[in-house]
């Protein structure tokens, strides 16, 4: 079998978001770690299947069919997140499928989450999103409207919320930048202060391809790269 061109650029690619990672860890002195979500979104399935041989461990889809599709095709050996808006009525198809969804932006969803973990005796686990610019584009609450919202579930059993997630605007203006992801991470600190019980700020998902490295500088611990492993979408 020869040697398939693509896949050599995806382990450079791949090699070098790693070293990024590693590099803005050092620069602002983290011993911690952070997380690596390879986004597959429109992926064909081979290249999906070389970053895996390559050691990625976490895939984000952000369509609940695609997800669905990429769990029968490569099995459990990864772990899966969703990390886009999920309607309610899709609920039931992913929720043995995931590690974690990034992406709880209202209170309908968490009864629906709550219902169907419920069913299977589990418990999910979830990031809120939280829309900092409040871009109308984008889903997710205001920063002022968590707090709030995760006072409303804390009786919910069947969830765990454990972090936030976020989405930047997409700028290069690295003042804004900054500026949202610090933000996030002021409202996580808030957030652990208050002990609510159940409630963890395990994970703080931000960063893309645009912008990972500052927000790791920020204090981001998981990042979702699509683009600067597999290029420009197609
Ligand atoms: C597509 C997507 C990403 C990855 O975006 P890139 O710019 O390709 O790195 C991250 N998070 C979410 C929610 C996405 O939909």
């Amino acid at each position: 079998m020869g040697v398939n061109p693509i896949n050599i650029n995806l382990k450079e690619n791949l090699f070098n978001v790693e070293e990024k990672i590693e590099k803005s860890l050092l620069k602002v002195g983290r011993k911690d770690k952070v997380e690596l979500i390879a986004v597959t979104k429109t992926q064909p399935i081979e290249n999906v299947k070389s970053i895996i041989d390559l050691g990625v461990k976490n895939i984000g889809e952000n369509r609940v069919q695609e997800l669905v599709q990429r769990v029968e095709e490569i099995g459990q050996v990864v772990d899966y997140h969703m990390i886009g808006h999920l309607q309610s009525n899709k609920v039931k198809d992913i929720i043995d499928n995931i590690r974690l969804l990034h992406s709880l932006d209202r209170m309908s969803l968490v009864k629906e989450l709550n219902k169907r973990s419920k069913m299977r005796n589990k418990v999910i686990d979830v990031l809120i999103q939280v829309n900092v610019a409040e871009e109308m584009s984008k889903f997710g609450f205001k920063v002022s409207d968590v707090i709030p919202f995760i006072e409303q579930v804390v009786g919910y059993e069947h969830i765990r919320i454990k972090g936030l997630m976020t989405m930047a605007p997409f700028t290069d203006d690295e003042l804004l930048l900054r500026k949202v992801f610090k933000t996030m991470y002021n409202l996580k600190e808030d957030i652990s202060k208050r002990n609510y019980q159940h409630i963890s700020m395990e994970f703080l998902s931000m960063g893309m391809t645009n912008d990972y490295e500052i927000a790791i500088e920020e204090g981001s611990n998981m990042v979702r790269v699509g683009t600067g492993i597999f290029g420009e979408r197609y």
